[in-house]
């Protein structure tokens, strides 16, 4: 008997709920149901301190309105920041990390001057100027506490695992190559463990089985499967959905008010409605009209 489907709708509560997160939600809820599973709820509140409480309160109540529901007890990431802590030292002990020194403005300027700036669907790729530093200067910048945080060797990781697959339902199998990411930031001091760490840690804590995001994750997945490959952690069946789209093409912002799930309640829709309209843009490309 294959293991029961667990899957999970992981908000960062960081303003209202938006039409884009539903989908999400939905799309969680609609896979655990099709096998009879299970969908939780996580808050990816990491940098909860920064937010307003609020946006819980009211993001729980939205969820209601449409009659979603999860499963369990919710997992709060701002309570877990030992676990993330226990996967930094697992990684430290493994020697995958090295502390960075370098502000946003070393690297620009470091870019600058390599002239053609290597870059990965997330971003420019670090260049690497901390990875060789001397190990007794970096203990004497370490113990005088000199601004740092954590970055992932992906040449290490690429040396320790290769380049695993992972298999996305809706593109099929996929090879991840670490190092086509560069070194990403795991941690920050005033900032315990960056999202994809603690993504990974949580799917797994949780036995999230079948994880379905937006398509704008997908390349981010690449990253967690390296961690998963580091850390020993399953990994898990990965969907990235549609995201939702104007009439005109256009990616529907967060920031766009209009689309507020208590902006849509206000304007006199039915939950029944929302619904139905989130079902339709799937079918639709991700154009989205209520
Ligand atoms: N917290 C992320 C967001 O709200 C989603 C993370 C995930 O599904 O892996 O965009």
């Amino acid at each position: 008997m294959s293991p029961a489907v667990v899957t999970r709708f992981a908000p960062s509560p960081s303003g209202l709920l938006h039409v884009g997160h539903l989908l999400a939600a939905l799309e969680a809820r609609r896979v655990a149901d099709a096998s009879g599973g299970r969908c939780l709820l996580r808050l990816e509140d990491i940098d909860f301190r920064a937010r307003n409480p609020e946006w819980v309160t009211q993001m729980l109540r939205d969820l209601a309105w449409v009659g979603w529901h999860y499963d369990g007890e919710p997992m709060v990431q701002s309570r877990r920041f030992e676990h993330y802590a226990a996967a930094l030292e697992q990684l430290r002990g493994a020697g995958l990390l090295y502390p960075c020194f370098c502000t946003r403005g070393d690297i620009k300027a470091q870019l600058a001057e390599m002239g053609r700036a290597p870059h990965s669907t997330l971003g420019y790729l670090y260049p690497g100027t901390c990875k060789h530093l001397p190990p007794e200067w970096v203990a004497e910048r370490l113990a005088r506490g000199d601004s740092h945080c954590w970055r992932l060797d992906m040449e290490r990781v690429q040396e320790l695992i290769g380049c695993p697959e992972w298999e996305d339902t809706r593109r099929g199998r996929q090879r991840c190559v670490p190092t086509e990411y560069g070194d990403v930031v795991l941690a920050r001091k005033e900032f315990p463990a960056s999202y994809h760490l603690a993504v990974v840690v949580d799917d797994a804590a949780q036995g999230v089985t079948h994880v379905t995001r937006g398509e704008d994750l997908f390349d981010a997945t690449h990253i967690h499967r390296a961690l998963q490959g580091v850390l020993g952690l399953p990994t898990p069946l990965y969907t990235h959905h549609l995201l939702l789209r104007d009439n005109e093409g256009k990616r529907l912002a967060k920031r766009d008010g209009a689309r507020s799930l208590a902006s849509l309640r206000e304007a006199g829709y039915s939950p029944e409605q929302v619904v139905a309209s989130l079902r339709r843009a799937l079918e639709n490309g991700g154009i989205w009209r209520v």
